[in-house]
């Protein structure tokens, strides 16, 4: 069966994104486009997933895979998805006990929101979540994939925070089947320069900070006809997504 999704999206608990990006307007926004799977993906922190997780039970949204986006020691961005939030916790612990003790500064960076289910606030998270780790790609492949999960280098088409830029390759031993683009013309494009990643899989996510700017259900991954149910269809996207 083919399910629509939009696996990367963010809070407002990422101070880059609107004030709107709340549990219950993602949910209900993902679910008027007629996703069948998100996950939201803020900087260093998974701790708005639980809200979301609820918020999409309320409303019987879209199943959400827990996840983060990872700035790595590197300054590249990896979207990293776990299969649970205990997974997503334990991955958030190593990421943040990598990060340098920096406060975040809200008049410059903007706020950091920790919200519940029913889009109330319930505290700000103090650390700065927009810098990188000290932990390495491959350091953070090898955490992501022992809990379950999977760590697929974010918009490799852009010029900022992008593995291809910054390296000037995918590393043919980074264990990830799954490139993400920002859009196919954006995946052709690439390709024409980049003829060696013809081999890899293509992720399309909309790394929405706004409302507006979440996903249309254009993309799609094949997953099994029994997979149904919040957690079957959790593990089958993992599953989907698995370095072969
Ligand atoms: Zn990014
Ligand atoms: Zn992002």
């Amino acid at each position: 069966m083919k399910c629509s999704y939009d696996l990367h999206i963010h809070s407002a608990l990422s101070p880059c994104a609107e004030r709107d990006m709340t549990p219950q307007n993602i949910v209900a926004m993902a679910k008027l486009k007629g996703l069948g799977a998100i996950a939201v993906t803020d900087h260093q922190s998974c701790a708005n997933c639980a809200a979301l997780i609820g918020a999409s039970r309320d409303l019987a949204g879209p199943v959400v895979i827990p996840g983060l986006e990872i700035e790595s020691a590197e300054e590249i961005h990896l979207l990293c998805l776990l299969p649970g939030l205990t997974e997503a916790l334990q991955m958030q612990r190593i990421v943040q006990a990598a990060l340098p003790p920096r406060l975040n500064r809200p008049d410059i960076f903007g706020g950091q929101q920790l919200l519940d289910r029913h889009d109330r606030l319930v505290g700000e998270e103090t650390r700065l979540l927009l810098q990188a780790c000290t932990l390495d790609c491959q350091t953070l492949a090898g955490h992501a994939l022992g809990l379950g999960g999977v760590l697929i280098p974010a918009h490799v088409d852009r010029d900022a925070y992008s593995m291809l830029q910054t390296l000037g390759a995918i590393p043919g031993d980074f264990p990830t089947a799954w490139l993400e683009f920002s859009s196919p013309g954006a995946a052709r494009d690439c390709l024409r320069h980049h003829p060696e990643l013809a081999g890899y899989q293509m992720l399309y996510n909309s790394d929405a900070h706004r409302l507006g700017a979440i996903s249309e259900p254009g993309f799609s991954l094949d997953l099994p006809d029994g997979a149904v149910g919040e957690q079957a269809l959790r593990h089958a996207v993992l599953q989907a997504l698995r370095p072969c």
